[in-house]
């Protein structure tokens, strides 16, 4: 008698690789606690490439905007770059990041898609930050190699789009315009979803957001988005001269969006500037919550704890985003472990460089001490969970 053949089931397209663990709440290695609690130190496993100062937008908080141009320089030899990366001990993830990396077609091909092969060949886990909001022929190239599709979401209409995203341009954009670009982020969004990519949808909680949080997580979640990542603005660069928000206004904020969030849909909360050692009873409180909820994660920061961003123009190596502190080393001389070590030995580093294994914390970055708590010593706070 002859077998009868079972019917095969379609692969979605995007899907990860046969036998990788998938990304959920108890896998996020872009998170480091995981390595700090591995190596008993903090240690590279993930580094930030910035593959362009283009961009089609000019989002009014823009945490790169002064650094965003109308021409590209010249690349730095991909070969340099991938023997950087080649030489990094731990690496578990890289992060390609912007501008808007896929701007020009020739940085997706010559850049951006061997990265991520590269990552795949090493088992390394990738992420893209992007607008999302060009064809979707570009990001139909880059998918298949691509772990995680991160875009910005901080909407409630296209009309906030157009206000929020051409702040900056520095020339009117057409309402019309503007609302193709919206609606084909949104269109994007739920074809690479429904390709069984990974998206990500991050938000600010900003003082347009702070109080429409809830209707953002509403249309993240109908555009199919795997996680949703809320993140206190800060200010640096476009955003160095926007209303702030108080911690108990964005308390409130995170409390409304628990209430109402849809817990089929992992959210990542990160930066936030509540710690288990805090003063206040609130904040004491809603930390205990967080770590109770279902389908919900505090990522610590990465920046300078797991985490370095190559410039791959100048080859420039930045440790954090906080704009006291200017490139700490170049891939042209140094191996990026070596800057990494430099910068664990640093006063600033070591100023913000606490632990408490009982709360899975390590501390705050350093934007949020310089906003929030300028005066605090980390070092002699304990967590009182
Ligand atoms: S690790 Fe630092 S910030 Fe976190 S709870 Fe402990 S003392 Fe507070």
């Amino acid at each position: 008698m002859h077998a009868i053949p079972l019917p095969t089931v379609a692969r979605a397209p995007f899907a990860a690789p046969d036998g990788w663990k998938p990304l959920s709440p108890t896998n996020d290695p872009w998170d480091p606690i995981h390595s700090l609690q591995r190596f008993g130190r903090h240690a590279l496993t993930s580094v930030e490439l910035t593959v362009t100062h283009l961009c089609n937008m000019r989002c009014e908080h823009c945490a790169v905007g002064d650094s965003l141009t109308m021409t590209e320089a010249p690349f730095m030899p991909l070969d340099l770059i991938l023997r950087r990366l080649d030489e990094v001990e731990h690496l578990e993830t890289i992060s390609l990041t912007g501008g808007e990396p896929t701007f020009r077609l020739e940085t997706v091909k010559e850049v951006i898609v061997p990265l991520l092969k590269y990552a795949r060949s090493r088992g390394i886990r990738s992420q893209l930050n992007s607008n999302i909001t060009l064809d979707y022929d570009r990001y139909e190239l880059i998918a298949p190699f691509l772990d995680v599709m991160h875009i910005s979401f901080n909407y409630t209409e296209a009309e906030d789009f157009h206000r929020v995203g051409f702040a900056r341009s520095g020339r009117s954009v057409s309402r019309n315009a503007s609302s193709r670009l919206y609606e084909r982020m949104v269109d994007n969004a739920r074809k690479l979803s429904d390709g069984g990519l990974f998206v990500s949808a991050e938000s600010m909680i900003n003082f347009h957001t702070y109080n429409r949080i809830t209707d953002i997580h509403r249309l993240i979640v109908e555009m199919g988005c795997q996680r949703h990542e809320v993140h206190p603005m800060y200010p640096s660069s476009f955003a160095a001269n926007l209303p702030r928000v108080t911690r108990e206004q964005m308390r409130e904020a995170i409390e409304e969006l628990l209430e109402h969030r849809n817990k089929d849909v992992w959210m990542l909360l990160g930066t936030l500037p509540f710690f288990a050692c805090s003063a206040d009873s609130d904040e004491r409180s809603l930390v205990r919550r967080l770590r109770s909820e279902p389908n919900l994660t505090v990522r610590n920061d990465p920046d300078g704890r797991n985490r370095v961003n190559v410039n791959m123009f100048s080859g420039d190596v930045y440790v954090t985003d906080f704009a006291a502190v200017p490139p700490f080393g170049n891939v042209k001389e140094e191996r990026l472990d070596d800057v990494f070590a430099k910068w664990q030995a640093h006063p600033m580093q070591k100023a913000v460089n606490c632990h408490c294994p009982e709360a899975a914390c390590c501390g705050p970055n350093l934007l949020v001490s310089d906003m929030y708590y300028k005066d605090v010593d980390f070092l002699q706070r304990k967590a009182a969970l």
